[in-house]
This record gives C-alpha cells, structure tokens and sequence, in this order.
C-alpha cells in the first residue's frame, strides 16, 4: 500500500514546490515576465550551506544579449551580515536579487554561496536557503494562519503563532474576530502594506533560510509604521546573510556594508560613514532623500 501511497506523496511535492516557486515569482515579477528556462545539470548535487558567504565574481547578464544590465559586479557578503543596494531606478538591483534565486543564469562571471556555484547545485536545494521577503506579498484567499504556516510544510499552530509574534503582528491576529482562522486575501479581510509585509516576514521566520533577501517596499509607509517594520527587520536578519534592496534611509544606515549601483556596475561600497565622507553618489542620494524625508515630516 505504502508503495501505491509514494508516488502520491512525490506528486505533492512537486506541488508544493512549484507553487512556492510560484509564489515567490509572483512577486518578484510583473506576471508578465517569463523567465528563461533555467534547469539543474544532470547529477546536480544539493547546496551545502554552512555560515551562508554569498559572492558576485565579475557578473555579467542582460534580459537580452544586445542590452548587458549587469556589467561585471563583484561583491563579498560575509557571513551573517547584511549588504544594502542602492542606486537610481533601473541600476539593475532587482535583477540582482533574481540572479541570486536563479531566476536566470548569469551570462559570465559566477554566483557563489559558500564557495559553490549556484549554477552547479539543485534548484530545490538553493532556493530552500534562501527567503524573500518581497516588496508585495501574495495572500492566499484562505486563513491568516494558513498563509503564514505556507513558510514551512507541517509547522504546527504553536510554530505559526511564535512566527507571528517574532514579525509583531500576533497581537493584530489575537484582536481578530476569528483569529488565526480569519480568512485574508481578496474575498476576506483586506491587509495594509504593513500587515502584508509582517505576513511576509513571519512566513520567512518559519523557513529559517540562511540567506535573506529584503525587496523593500517604494510605497510610502507612515514613517512610524516604517520603523516598526525596520526593527522586526533588524531582528529577523541579525545573523543572517541579508540582500536589501534599499528605497529608504533607515535600513542603509544600520547595514554592515552599503553598494551603489549605477547603469550595472558597482560605483561605491563602504559603511553609511565612509561613502558620506566620501562624498560620491551615495552622499548626493542620502541628501536628496534627507531632504525629501524632511518634508514628509512636516507634513504628517
Ligand atoms: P528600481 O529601483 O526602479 O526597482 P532596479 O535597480 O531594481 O530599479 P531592475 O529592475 O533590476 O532595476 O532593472 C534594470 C534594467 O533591466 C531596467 O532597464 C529594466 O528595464 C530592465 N529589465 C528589468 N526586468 C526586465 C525583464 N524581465 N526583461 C527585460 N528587461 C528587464
């Protein structure tokens, strides 16, 4: 019986598999967008992920091969600590983001989490390392428990409830009627930004993924709201190897090591310190922001 029962089970998973795939291309694309055709190498082995280094060497790539987005980035995240991308609308940050998650493979040059080829490694293996918290997180018409407990196959309603309360927003679900068993999405309760995005952290928590990457929101956030979310933030990538793509002030600040990238290529690197007393590109973006940032403030 067991037997009969197997290739079930691989049917499910493969399911599940492909449907967080899915999920997670959803919103790191305009559902437009088809990605090439990327598949794992014959005999491929799984990623072995120890403290979680992650390193550009020299990348290239372009969506077509007349127009290189990406022309030779190289970098070094060192374990457990965070990097923070900046730079003008279309540098190329989130094309970098899906290099990491092997959306596509890179024209030339590699992609390395602790030494191996990401291009060398299983697909399944690679992507279970790594968590997106992305700039819009899809609800599933269903409950708010079932969307948070969608981090993990099988985590239990104590797992779910701990991942809530380590993304700060199991307070907000105690206040609901019918609690974890509320139903979200377009046929049920309608979430903020925030809530969405605190959904999508607590998802990430349950995954526990080596490797983080934070597509952060351009949406205006209240800039209360915006600090609340960036302490949860904080917690969950302490200790992990952190991708941000940044829009706002309050994460690059706090970042171990911040990159501008500009028309695809790395212009700056160093702490928030070191690229303002530099006085390059990054000092002209933290200006114009910290200008701007004044404004909204008095105004709200
Ligand atoms: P933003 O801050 O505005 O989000 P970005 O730095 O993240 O910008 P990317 O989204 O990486 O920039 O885009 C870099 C360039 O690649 C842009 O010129 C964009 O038009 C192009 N591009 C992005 N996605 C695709 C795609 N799927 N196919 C073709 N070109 C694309």
């Amino acid at each position: 019986l067991m037997q009969l029962f197997r290739p079930l089970d691989m049917l499910g998973w493969v399911y599940r598999s492909i449907r967080q795939g899915l999920i997670d291309m959803e919103a790191m694309f305009d559902l437009t967008d088809t990605p090439a055709e990327v598949t794992d190498r014959p005999g491929a082995p799984d990623l072995v992920v120890g403290r979680g280094e992650l390193r550009f060497e020299d990348v290239h790539f372009g969506y077509d091969p007349e127009r290189e987005i990406l022309k030779g980035v190289s970098f070094t995240v060192p374990p457990g600590t965070t990097l923070a991308i900046v730079g003008p609308s279309g540098a190329g940050k989130s094309t970098l983001a899906r290099l990491i998650y092997r959306f596509y493979d890179p024209q030339g040059g590699r992609i390395l989490i602790d030494g191996q080829d990401i291009t060398a490694v299983t697909q399944a293996s690679l992507r279970s390392a790594i968590g997106i918290v992305p700039q819009d997180t899809v609800l599933f018409n269903d409950t708010i428990g079932y969307n948070i407990g969608y981090g993990r196959d099988g985590a239990s309603q104590a797992e779910i409830e701990a991942a809530a309360g380590g993304a700060s927003i199991d307070r907000f679900i105690a206040a609901l009627p019918d609690g974890y068993e509320a139903m979200v999405g377009e046929r049920g309760l309608k979430l903020s930004g925030g809530e969405k995005q605190r959904v999508a952290i607590a998802r990430t928590l349950l995954k526990n993924p080596p490797v983080l990457i934070l597509d952060e929101a351009t949406s205006a956030l209240d800039s209360r709201t915006e600090e609340a979310i960036q302490d949860t933030l904080n917690r969950v990538s302490a200790n992990r190897t952190t991708i941000t793509i940044a829009h706002r002030l309050s994460t690059v600040v706090g970042a171990d090591q911040i990159m501008v990238l500009d028309a695809g290529q790395v212009a700056e690197r160093g702490t928030h310190g070191e690229l303002l007393r530099k006085g390059g590109l990054y000092a002209e973006l933290w200006a114009r922001q910290a200008h701007e940032r004044a404004l909204e403030e008095a105004a709200e």
